[in-house]
């Protein structure tokens, strides 16, 4: 009995200690110390064994028990140390999800029409400004030299809001950006070069050339001396860097009310290089943008001297412009949050980068 109990110490001693895992561990354990193991065989012996030899076998057993219990929670210890050990040292090499990969996000592209038009202005001194969505009458048409029941009303199809405090048709949705005009004017005074890019709103039948809401660009520039040949030269210089250097640009008399003399900006068609088509109507050329000389009743109206002082403002459509720029023919597509479509326009052409267009020279305006 006695040489079973050292054999059965040996051999697992040696079992325990070249375990590798936990699993193998484990299995020794029950091999040993389970309902079936050897331990409960070998006690099921000890009636078997001579009176004499039992005080010398039992304590003997009971000692070798506990060592190996106690060595297979040392071991059982030991193992667990070292795999902490390996996954503090393991490198884990991740990689982007698939998904993550393919899609990835950019700019709107009237946004991004609109960052190249702040960036090329603000190359001029211009600086931006802002005014309410929501206006009165008399910033929205009143000081813009656009009185009640003047014929040029008509041009806006304009949203009224009614609201406690205000008589109706006082409160409204900016019909354009030039309601900042007159409060620039009257915050900055002269020399002013102020630009907005902003949302306006009309009551608009909705159609492929047509929206409820729409972006305006619009500039401020009034200075001594400032003339309408400042306006070809802003006109020239933004249509050229947008739409490409070989753009031809001229300047037509057109009525506005808060300018005089007022001029329609047209560009060289981009679809037929001028030789005319269906798009410019076979004229050759496209509308891209209104401007004039600020009329002195405006100027006055913003607390400025006509006598001393000339203005000019000059403005766009953003939302018009990137149709043209990007080729698309409904001007909905744009506030659709039709993603697919989106895509599409971004990868019909790189936005001009600023940093490639000339800066101007000298003083030129
Ligand atoms: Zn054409």
């Amino acid at each position: 009995m006695e040489q079973k109990l050292s054999q059965i110490q040996k051999d697992y001693l040696k079992k325990i200690q070249s375990a590798p895992n936990l699993k193998v561990l484990d299995e020794i354990f029950l091999e040993l110390f389970g309902k079936n193991g050897v331990v409960n065989k070998l006690s099921e012996e000890f009636p078997k064994v001579p009176k004499e030899e039992r005080p010398k076998v039992g304590p003997l057993f009971n000692r070798i028990k506990k060592e190996l219990e106690a060595v297979i929670a040392d071991k059982r210890t030991a193992i667990r140390e070292e795999g902490y050990k390996k996954l503090e040292t393991e490198k884990f090499v991740l990689q982007p999800g698939r998904l993550q990969a393919k899609r990835q996000g950019h700019l709107h592209p009237v946004t991004k029409l609109e960052q190249e038009t702040i960036e090329l202005f603000k190359r001029l001194g211009f600086q931006q400004f802002s005014a309410p969505h929501i206006d009165t009458d008399e910033y929205n048409f009143e000081l813009l030299n656009i009185p009640k029941g003047h014929p040029a009303r008509d041009l806006w199809d304009t949203l009224y809001i009614d609201y406690p405090g205000y008589a109706p048709g006082k409160l409204l949705l900016r019909t354009h950006t030039s309601n900042a005009q007159v409060r620039s004017m009257r915050e900055f005074g002269t020399p002013l070069r102020m630009m907005i890019i902003d949302r306006c709103f009309r009551y608009e039948n909705l159609d492929a050339r047509h929206e409820h809401t729409l972006e305006q660009f619009e500039i401020v520039y009034v200075d001594k001396g400032v003339s309408m040949a400042n306006l070809q030269y802003l006109s020239e210089y933004f249509l050229k860097a947008v739409l490409g250097k070989n753009t031809k640009v001229r300047m037509r008399p057109k009525y506005y009310p808060f300018v005089e003399p007022g001029a329609g900006v047209d560009g060289q068609c981009l679809f037929c290089e001028g030789k005319g088509c269906k798009v410019c109507g076979w004229t050759g050329w496209l509308e891209l943008a209104g401007a004039g000389m600020i009329h002195p009743q405006v100027l006055k109206n913003g607390g400025i001297d006509p006598n001393e002082y000339s203005g000019i403002a000059w403005g766009f459509g953003p939302e018009r412009m990137a149709m043209l720029k990007y080729g698309i023919e409904d001007i909905r597509i744009f506030k659709s949050g039709n993603l697919k479509a989106l895509n599409k326009i971004h990868e019909r052409k790189k936005p001009i980068s600023p940093a490639k267009i000339a800066e101007p020279e000298g003083d030129v305006l």
